[in-house]
Formats: C-alpha cells, sequence, structure tokens
C-alpha cells in the first residue's frame, strides 16, 4: 500500500516537471524559430535549405518534448463518459483538413452512435490523430484513409485503415517500440503513446499490414465487466 501511494507520488513528481521543462523549453525554442525564419528570409537562395533542415530539426525536438510530456503523465481520470464516435466526429474537420492538404480523402465508417464508455477525451484525441496521422503521412496522394467506429462482441472497436505502402514484417517487429522511426521527422513516439492510451481506457492495439496493400490499425476496447478472452494479435 505504502508503495503505492509512493509510486503515485513519483509519477505526479514526474508529471509535474515535465509540464515545467517543456514549457521552459518550449518558450526559448520558439524565439529561437522565429528569429530563424526572419533571417531564412535574408539568405541568399544557396543556403535556403540549411534553414530548412534546422528548422525541421527544431520541430522535431519540439515534438519530441511535447510526446515525452504525455508519456510521463501520471494516470489521468478517466473523467467523462462519451461514445467513441461522438469523438472522432469531433476531431472530423481537422482530420479531412490535414487529408485535404496532401490531396487525400478520408471517410467515416459504422453507422450507430454506440455505448458511452468511461474516457478521458482528450487522450483519445491523441490516440486517433496519430493513427490517422501515420496512415496519411504512409499514403501518396492518392491516399483514402478510412476510420471506423463499430460495436464488437465486448465492446467498441476501432479501425484506422490506409491504402499506403504497408510495413514489413521486420519494421512491423520495431514499430511499437518508442524512437522507432523510418521517418525523417518522426519521433517515433506516436505508436508507444497510442498504446499506453489505448491501455488506459482496456483496450488493446493490433496492427494489421500487407506491404503493397495497407495497413489497419485496430483498437479493441473492453466493456468494463466484460473479460478479455481469445484475442488473437496476428498480423496479414
Ligand atoms: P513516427 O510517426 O514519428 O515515425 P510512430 O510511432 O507513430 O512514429 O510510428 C513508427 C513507425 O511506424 C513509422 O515511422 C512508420 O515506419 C510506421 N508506421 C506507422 N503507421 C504506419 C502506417 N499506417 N503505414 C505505414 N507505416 C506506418
Ligand atoms: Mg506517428
Amino acid at each position: 500500500m505504502r508503495l503505492e501511494l509512493e509510486d503515485m507520488n513519483r509519477l505526479r513528481l514526474i508529471g509535474q516537471m515535465a509540464a515545467g521543462v517543456t514549457h521552459e523549453v518550449r518558450n526559448p525554442m520558439a524565439v529561437v524559430r522565429g528569429y530563424l525564419q526572419i533571417l531564412q528570409r535574408k539568405t541568399p537562395a544557396e543556403y535556403a535549405h540549411y534553414y530548412k533542415i534546422v528548422l525541421e530539426e527544431l520541430d522535431r525536438a519540439g515534438g519530441i518534448i511535447d510526446d515525452f510530456l504525455s508519456l510521463a503523465r501520471a494516470k489521468r481520470e478517466m473523467n467523462e463518459r462519451r461514445t467513441l464516435r461522438s469523438v472522432v466526429e469531433e476531431l472530423w474537420p481537422l482530420l479531412q483538413a490535414d487529408a485535404n492538404l496532401r490531396g487525400q480523402t478520408i471517410r467515416l465508417e459504422g453507422g450507430e452512435e454506440g455505448e458511452a464508455m468511461p474516457m478521458h477525451p482528450g487522450e483519445i484525441k491523441q490516440l486517433v490523430l496519430n493513427l490517422a496521422r501515420n496512415a496519411l503521412e504512409a499514403m501518396g496522394d492518392k491516399g483514402e484513409l478510412v476510420i471506423a467506429v463499430e460495436e464488437s462482441e465486448d465492446g467498441v472497436r476501432l479501425r484506422v485503415r490506409d491504402n499506403g505502402p504497408g510495413i514489413s514484417e521486420e519494421t512491423l517487429e520495431r514499430i511499437k517500440q518508442p524512437f522507432f522511426t523510418t521517418k525523417k521527422t518522426g519521433t517515433g513516439l506516436g505508436l508507444a503513446l497510442c498504446i499506453g492510451i489505448a491501455e488506459r481506457h482496456g483496450g488493446t492495439l493490433t496492427i494489421d499490414s500487407a506491404v503493397g496493400e495497407g495497413t489497419e490499425v485496430r483498437v479493441d476496447f473492453v466493456k468494463s465487466g466484460k473479460a478479455s478472452e481469445g484475442r488473437d494479435g496476428s498480423r496479414g
């Protein structure tokens, strides 16, 4: 008992420190970014690509800080009862804009509103957004992203499917690890975060992928009270 309390306090302390550090580091980074952009405009074209790299790396560092903050946060209260679908719908305009910018399309599947579940809506939004962004980033400009919210035997299921390049067997083995990325400016923290969020909400994340066809990430949320049994984590 005593240990548990100490763990809780330690987690809270880490969370608070991470929040403080994030704030203190983010501010000077924003100043640096601003001045870099001014310099970029005043620099001969031959050096322009240096600025592009510097800015990208700065943003990458910023992304790592933000993701780390999310990872370090102590378990938050499941403070609302919402349907998964309502959260996805709330996010829809943002996803639509992201896709449109890249000339891609998105589609929402699954008809009914479904049952409300206890959740931290901010975290669920982050989960959906991370999975959707991965899909959009993987696809070319003819890509189609499908997000489905549907009833399952013992709860509700989220599916995020793309018709991108898919993931090779050897990459698939590593992508859930924090900091593993195949992107030039990736942080490799997106999926690790998603898994943490899914687990906190009684969910399991499964990835199915076929090279040349696409990828589907599924999160199965089990209604509390129902045991999860015989769930297979097979990949196609
Ligand atoms: P990041 O997006 O910063 O690279 P993630 O943890 O979100 O970090 O993803 C890790 C890696 O998993 C990506 O770099 C990519 O190689 C692979 N990946 C994730 N989602 C997809 C997808 N839908 N299609 C293809 N590859 C993917
Ligand atoms: Mg990602």
